[in-house]
């Protein structure tokens, strides 16, 4: 088949179309990956804006800019018995399409500034949960003193990770899990007080190293006695903090030829995917811990019977929804938290039989926000559902340019990056950069030895290395750096990100060889890395 947006040619997968057909809908005509993107533009996780609540006026710190043609409030306000959104409630108009009155109510119902629970001391933090004393930190939950990290879980004390589980006291990590003390490390286990690893397990006092198991004292996979490694190290710190670049190009250059493992899937049965843990029957699953029997699964805990599904917690039987926790048969939803049977609804709580519906605490048999009977309801489902058949909108999900964030805020330019011009005409806004004008075109120089660390620089506006653009190291991060013996940020938060990102892979198989023993595999690393990526065989010959 010819995706009908990317033009790609694609297949479904064993199960695909059934599943679709199980929903009383037929298989989409666009495939898997435009599908996944359409969802990411649904999803600002990190762009946030000083903005003022649309009931109260007071300051709020939002996901979307004062210019938003929507009306945004404060979670506090949201949750006040006093705020009722039936008010916005109106009749289904049958001689107009539902996606135009979907988006008309969208712009009524007063919006959340952002997505939190339980969460203290953290205004600048986005789709967190019970996270404590945090800053610039998003999609992550279980934390505290957690800086610039993104989908950092049950960790403390972390700066600059991401996808990490169980770190404390670690900077820049990428796809980590029970870490401590660890920094500038990738893919690796249960590691502590070491530098620069990539997929290392149960290693300790370790700098420059790859594929190692139970180790102590190495550099550069080279072993050392204690004495020579605690005297290298020493070196290694004040070379590292004077010019921690060096280091991150070393690191790069050393990595080059290491062998990679195809797939980072763990404790499966019969899935297809990667970085999937104790989960089975998945297909097309990236992300993916205890789930079972879903297609194209992405960030998803818990979960079954769902598809074409992304960052849905405790799940089942849900079809085309992005951000939810538990959902049972539910379609085409986004923010929607312990629902059933509903569809195409936005930032509710406690639905069951609801269709269209924004920002409501709980409800049931509600159409547009309006209350019904049940015999009106399945009357006027029945009705609704023959009218968007003949609108062609008829188990579709809401078209990408029906977000309510401006693209270049949302993961889908991170997935697939738009120019301005490209996003305006596919119907998209845009985020406009702030004018060249407002920053300072004088550069602080960042001391080179941890003697001239000193909390003053956090009065200082420094310039990023790489984009050039202004930013401060705030006094929480510059204790971690000194206390860990670390090097200052040369690069601005948002190039830390690009950085780390580009540590990750494409969420899409592709098909290569074996480098070891050429059998055919499937991977997520494109050939132009030029990796060494042998199969899960070759891999655990060479490796362990
Ligand atoms: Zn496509
Ligand atoms: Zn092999």
């Amino acid at each position: 088949m010819k995706c009908t947006e990317c033009g790609l040619d694609f297949n479904y997968f064993v199960g695909e179309k059934e599943a679709y057909d199980r929903f009383g809908y037929t298989a989409p005509e666009n495939c898997q990956n435009c599908r996944q993107l359409r969802r990411l533009a649904f999803r600002n996780e990190k762009s946030l804006y000083h903005n003022k609540s649309y009931l109260s006026g007071k300051q709020i710190i939002a996901l979307y800019p004062k210019e938003s043609p929507f009306r945004i409030i404060d979670q506090d306000e949201w949750w006040d018995d006093k705020f009722d959104v039936s008010i916005y409630g109106r009749d289904f108009d049958f001689s107009r399409p539902f996606f135009e009155q979907f988006a008309e109510l969208q712009k009524e119902v007063p919006r959340w500034d952002r997505v939190f629970l339980k969460c203290e001391n953290s205004d600048f933090t986005n789709n967190c949960a019970e996270v404590n004393n945090s800053y610039l930190s998003f999609s992550s939950h279980s934390g505290e003193n957690l800086y610039y990290c993104v989908r950092v879980y049950r960790s403390n004390d972390c700066v600059d990770c991401m996808n990490v589980k169980n770190g404390h006291y670690s900077n820049n990590c990428v796809d980590c899990t029970d870490i401590y003390n660890l920094h500038f490390s990738q893919l690796s286990e249960n590691c502590s007080d070491s530098y620069f690893l990539l997929d290392c397990k149960a290693c300790k006092d370790c700098i420059l190293c790859a594929n190692l198991r139970n180790k102590n004292y190495m550099i550069l996979n080279q072993q050392y006695s204690k004495d020579e490694y605690e005297k290298l190290k020493e070196i290694f710190i004040k070379q590292f903090v004077s010019n921690p670049k060096s280091f991150v190009d070393k690191f790069a250059e050393f990595k080059k030829d290491k062998i990679r493992r195809c797939l980072q899937n763990n404790n499966c049965e019969n899935v297809e995917g990667n970085f999937i843990n104790g989960s089975k029957n998945i297909f097309n699953g990236f992300f993916v811990t205890s789930c079972q029997d879903s297609i194209n699964i992405y960030n998803c805990d818990e979960t079954k019977n769902s598809y074409d599904t992304s960052h849905n917690d405790q799940s089942e039987l849900s079809l085309e929804c992005d951000t939810n926790l538990g959902l049972y048969e539910c379609c085409f939803c986004t923010y929607v938290v312990n629902t059933k049977f509903s569809k195409y609804c936005d930032q509710c709580f406690y639905l069951k039989n609801c269709f269209g519906c924004i920002g409501l605490k709980r409800g049931e048999y509600m159409i547009l926000n309006k209350q019904y009977s049940e015999e009106e309801y399945e009357e006027l489902i029945t009705k609704i559902n023959e009218h968007m058949k003949r609108t062609g909108e008829y188990g579709k999900p809401f078209p990408a340019n029906l977000t309510s964030f401006l693209y270049n805020d949302t993961m889908a330019q991170d997935s697939a990056p738009l120019t301005k011009e490209e996003a305006i005409s596919k119907g998209f806004s845009w985020h406009e950069e702030e004018k060249e004008a407002n920053y300072y075109a004088k550069e602080y120089k960042i001391p080179e030895s941890e003697e001239e660390m000193d909390k003053s620089i956090c009065d200082k506006i420094l310039m990023c290395e790489v984009s050039g653009k202004n930013y401060k190291i705030i006094p929480q991060e510059f204790e971690f750096y000194k206390k860990l013996r670390l090097p200052l940020p040369r690069l601005c938060p948002d190039q830390r990100y690009k950085e780390l990102l580009k540590l990750q892979t494409p969420r899409k198989l592709l098909n290569t060889k074996c480098s070891i023993c050429g059998k055919g595999i499937q991977t997520t690393y494109p050939e132009e890395f030029g990796y060494t990526i042998s199969c899960e065989e070759c891999y655990l010959k060479t490796v362990y």
